[in-house]
């Protein structure tokens, strides 16, 4: 079955090591390789550019990131850069024999509220764009903040920017008043690439049922993710844990709203069984195990396609 994974860290890691090779074995440092995602049949991977903190948060830093995704992961054979319906056919449809890559930002911080630098990136293939990542930035705030404000002028006309040049809104890691300003001005369906129900382990990056009900209601799409603590607070978490919030979800009406974005590369610690994308065929097993395979199929990459082919140009 083919897949669609909404957020992996691989750009971050290939930026800060340079001895990383996109490649080369699984195992081998990096956690979505070429070979990761052909074993997993991987069919479209959201790669997030993301600028951790010690680091210059600049345009600069983002458009390298950027870069480095077109010299070291798009000049592999087969690899597509998605930025159209056309593209998601390409890589998700029935007849789909290319691997796409979306090209996310993770936190606005290093668009430093230049508008040349986001409409560069897009140029490079930026597609979908979270406002901020845990902390407060020109934008917004993150979830971690504790003052828990919402958007600023800026953010919010940055999202209004956004839904003109046609890059997705995805709203993990904002804060809860972040969420709820972002939901009132989006005029089109918006996403959370990678969280969880919060009612199922509550923890703050996940969702409360309310947010995920305003998402359903959107029409928008929830990346159900595997940081293990994300997943399950009291123990080692599992794949029983993901079809646990799996099962949340469809009970708030989401189950045509159901995605899966893994955070690879983004973790140092795994759910068990899912070390990887070559583990996604594993997880497949597990819910064709306990749910109608149309759903199943939905999940692993329908979803997805439905929405990113509704909402990219
Ligand atoms: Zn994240």
């Amino acid at each position: 079955m083919r897949i669609a994974d909404l957020h992996c860290d691989a750009l971050s890691k290939l930026d800060r090591d340079p001895k990383l090779t996109w490649d080369g074995p699984s195992g081998s440092g990096l956690d979505v390789t070429a070979e990761g995602l052909a074993n997993g049949n991987v069919g479209l991977q959201a790669f997030a550019i993301w600028v951790p903190a010690g680091t210059a948060k600049t345009p600069e830093s983002a458009l390298r990131q950027a870069e480095l995704l077109h010299e070291k992961i798009l000049s592999a054979p087969g690899m597509r850069l998605v930025k159209s319906r056309a593209d998601v056919d390409a890589v998700l449809g029935p007849d789909a024999a290319e691997r796409g890559a979306l090209l996310t930002l993770e936190g606005a911080d290093a668009l430093r509220g230049e508008r040349w630098a986001l409409r560069l990136l897009h140029r490079l293939g930026l597609r979908m764009l979270g406002l901020t990542w845990n902390e407060a930035n020109w934008a917004c705030d993150g979830i971690m903040e504790p003052r828990g404000a919402g958007l600023t002028k800026e953010g919010r006309s940055l999202v209004a920017e956004c839904e003109a040049l046609g890059i997705l809104i995805d709203v993990s890691h904002i804060s809860e008043k972040g969420f709820w300003e972002t939901a009132e001005l989006a005029r089109k369906p918006f996403l959370a690439s990678h969280a969880n129900a919060r009612a199922q382990c509550p923890h703050p990056r996940n969702l409360t049922d309310d947010q995920i009900r305003a998402l359903v209601s959107a029409n928008g799409l929830i990346g159900i993710t595997f940081v293990p603590f994300f997943l399950q607070a009291l123990r080692p978490a599992g794949i029983d844990d993901v079809l646990r919030h799996v099962d949340h979800i469809c009970a708030l009406g989401g189950a045509n709203h159901i995605a899966f974005g893994s955070d690879f590369d983004g973790i140092d610690t795994y759910t068990l069984g899912l070390a990887g994308p070559g583990d996604y065929s594993a997880l497949t097993d597990a819910l064709l195990a306990r749910h109608a395979e149309p759903l199943v199929r939905g999940w692993m990459s329908g979803n997805a396609r439905r929405f990113l082919t509704e909402n990219l140009k």
